[in-house]
């Protein structure tokens, strides 16, 4: 037996070490507005109109005192810097993995180092554009801005999803057709045909007078699908369409689509089309085939 070692009795224990550290003149009003007012102050250089957040008593650019040139700041910022924190320290304020940013407070030139939460880790990027979240509960520190969250309205707001879609669901759009719209996609289609643009022509049709393209009212659909049901981001696969009745200048036309099935191998909808009058006569009847926006992704 190795003596030494058997001697070497080993007690486990802790130790807790309270301190207090002063944060200095400058550190504790910047802390304390932040605190009671929930406002961000830096200091400004008069000479070189640099406004320094965290707060500090000299100029860096010409060694100027500036500890009595306080500015109140809005509480936005742009992300200047960011790393996402990915392994775990006993001293860290949140879990990771988490976003830890350099933010310039909007009106400040000095980026402060805290944490962006309320976007995905992939689309995370420096340029945007965030918003301080104060604590519920003061710790007297910096950590009294909880966090910076995303201070952007989403560019586009894609339409329901395969998932957030269900048979029965229905949107509609409604034009009344004018003469003009009529001549428009004469020209845009290249159809010149007397039936729909000379009057006298048309009294020697079986119709009488003049009527609009059957793919005039038929492309109402279109604001249907693609901004309304299933909305934004929707690919039309297949539209079919049978007419019912004419299209007259100054009817008005309700397009109007419905889920009528869900396709779940493919995640591809069928939805039943209608087209009608001012009359409530259905103009033509149909059918389409669409795949529904992809999900975006999940906020963290
Ligand atoms: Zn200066």
């Amino acid at each position: 037996m190795d003596s030494a070692k058997e001697d070497c009795f080993i007690v486990e224990g802790k130790l807790a070490l309270p301190y207090q550290y002063f944060a200095g003149r400058t550190g504790s009003r910047f802390l304390i507005s932040l605190r009671d007012k929930k406002k961000i102050l830096g200091l400004q250089c008069k000479k070189c109109n640099k406004v320094y957040v965290p707060p500090r008593t000299v100029c860096e650019h010409c060694f100027s005192n500036i500890s009595e040139n306080w500015v109140e700041l809005k509480n936005t910022g742009i992300v200047t810097g960011f790393t996402v924190i990915r392994y775990e320290e006993p001293h860290q304020p949140v879990k990771p993995p988490y976003i830890l940013a350099l933010v310039k407070i909007d009106g400040s030139d000095t980026p402060i180092a805290h944490i962006v939460k309320g976007i995905p880790l992939s689309k995370m990027r420096t340029g945007l554009k965030v918003k301080a979240v104060f604590a519920k509960k003061s710790t007297s520190t910096i950590m009294d801005i909880d966090h910076f969250r995303p201070d952007e309205k989403p560019r586009f707001e894609l339409g329901f999803t395969y998932d957030e879609l269900e048979v029965g669901m229905s949107a509609s759009f409604t034009k009344t057709i004018s003469e003009t719209d009529v001549y428009l996609f004469a020209g845009i289609s290249g159809d010149f045909n007397p039936m729909h643009l000379n009057e006298e022509f048309a009294k020697t049709t079986p119709f009488g007078t003049r009527i609009a393209h059957g793919a005039l009212p038929q492309s109402l659909i279109a604001p249907v699908l693609g901004m309304k049901l299933p909305g934004l981001g929707t690919v039309a696969l297949e539209i079919t369409c049978r007419f019912k009745a004419p299209t007259y200048f100054g009817d008005t036309i309700t397009a109007t689509g419905e889920i009528s099935e869900k396709i779940e191998n493919k995640r591809w909808v069928r939805m039943t089309l209608s087209w009608t009058n001012q009359k409530g006569e259905i103009v033509a009847e149909g059918s389409a085939l669409v795949m529904p926006p992809a999900p975006m992704p999940k906020e963290m």
